[in-house]
């Protein structure tokens, strides 16, 4: 009898809790809605991660189904402002959207997938300084699942389609003009003419191999970091590789060194030397002015990941070229906070190709036939970067 008492209040406040529901609903109209304004993919390491932006703090269900394998996100009173796009990557295979079932107001969205995923995390965050978006996100993870066939996605590496664009590389000859950059202790030999004859030499050879390839400076005049970035952006460049040549106080220091970016350098002499390097001009932060106001910071740091990723991969297959053919450094892949790495959408990396203040290295990055050896080698990585399934499915 009490129970049955209890159990009717528990009605009269779900009656209750729904009828003002309903009335706010009706009174608020479409305001209520949250309305869609934008879904984003972004590869990471092991997977996707998916981003919606809405105007409103999102009410959703995500879930994932098998056989065939998807993930299906419920938008509760969710509204489009355009249809929903998503494009093709390794692991979405189709997408498609539509109103929810049975009456209920919001829609849902089904991501076909190539493989067998995990849902690794989602999250929202509220509107940031600056803009007004709710943000749904969603990382899918590919990784301790089984993968049924990798096929697919081989072939079509292996017969690019040939009507896809030519991949854009930048070359960027460090220093210049009025900034010599290091000089050879033996030959006086400035580090801006190696620089700018090894741009050349890897462009011919880049183009040889069908690359669209484009140089920040290819006469001797100063270019400050931050324009190298820019021009790199400018031209829509898929990988951008700085120039260099080292010099250091140790005359038997020598061996060809690749950098990629990161905020804290891997070690003491990194550090030097992006500061030595960035001292070309100065330097306050990147400026994303240029940039269209829907790029926040999400888009920003994911991007980010996504650039350091592949940087690395595309550093770790110049090492493999490298090794095989000149004297490398111990731990040739470094990290420093160089400028001209920051670029937040180009896979970037800056190349030391040896040191002015050793004799024999000097020596030898003054002969074209050194040169050419270094350029085989870069060129042989790029190949290798693009050919690479998760570089290329992503591009
Ligand atoms: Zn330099």
């Amino acid at each position: 009898m009490k129970t049955c008492h209890l159990i009717n209040i528990k009605n009269f406040f779900r009656i209750a809790v729904w009828a003002i529901c309903f009335c706010l609903a009706f009174a608020q109209g479409a305001s209520a809605s949250n309305v869609i304004k934008d879904i984003r993919l972004g590869n990471q390491n092991d997977g996707v991660r998916i981003v919606l932006d809405g105007s409103e703090k999102f009410a959703y269900d995500a879930f994932l189904l098998g056989n065939p394998s998807r993930l299906v996100i419920d938008l509760k009173d969710a509204v489009w402002q355009n249809a929903p796009k998503v494009s093709k990557n390794n692991i979405i295979s189709g997408f498609r959207a539509a109103d929810l079932s049975q009456g209920k107001k919001g829609k849902r969205l089904v991501f076909e997938l190539k493989n067998n995923a995990n849902i690794k995390r989602k999250f929202m965050l509220e509107p940031q300084a600056g803009q007004k978006n709710w943000r749904l996100v969603l990382d899918l993870s590919t990784s301790g699942t089984v993968q049924p066939s990798k096929a697919p996605v081989i072939k079509t590496q292996a017969r690019p389609s040939p009507q896809k664009r030519k991949k854009i590389v930048v070359l960027d000859p460090g220093h210049g003009g009025k900034d010599p950059g290091a000089i050879g202790r033996s030959f006086k030999t400035y580090e801006k003419n190696i620089t700018l004859s090894m741009g050349q030499e890897l462009k011919r050879q880049l183009e040889a191999k069908g690359f669209k390839v484009y140089m920040t400076r290819s006469t001797d005049i100063f270019i400050p970091l931050r324009k190298r970035v820019a021009i790199a952006r400018s031209y829509h460049a898929d990988l951008f590789i700085s120039l260099h040549a080292d010099s250091t106080l140790n005359r038997k220091a020598q061996g060809l060194s690749i950098y990629t970016l990161s905020e804290n350098a891997s070690d003491k002499e990194a550090e030097a030397l992006a500061e030595r390097e960035n001292k070309a001009d100065i330097i306050d932060g990147m400026d994303f002015s240029d940039n269209s106001p829907e790029i926040n910071d999400v888009l920003i740091s994911l991007s980010q990941n996504d650039s350091r990723n592949k940087s690395s991969k595309f550093a770790g297959y110049v090492v493999n070229e490298m090794k095989q053919r000149v004297k490398l450094v111990s731990n040739a892949h470094k990290f420093a906070g160089f400028a001209v790495l920051k670029a937040p959408d180009i896979p970037s990396v800056l190349v030391e190709l040896g040191y002015l203040s050793n004799y024999s290295e000097e020596k030898f990055l003054r002969q074209p036939a050194y040169r050419k050896k270094l350029g085989e080698a870069i060129t042989k990585a790029v190949m290798r970067y693009f050919n690479d399934p998760e570089v290329a499915s992503a591009l």
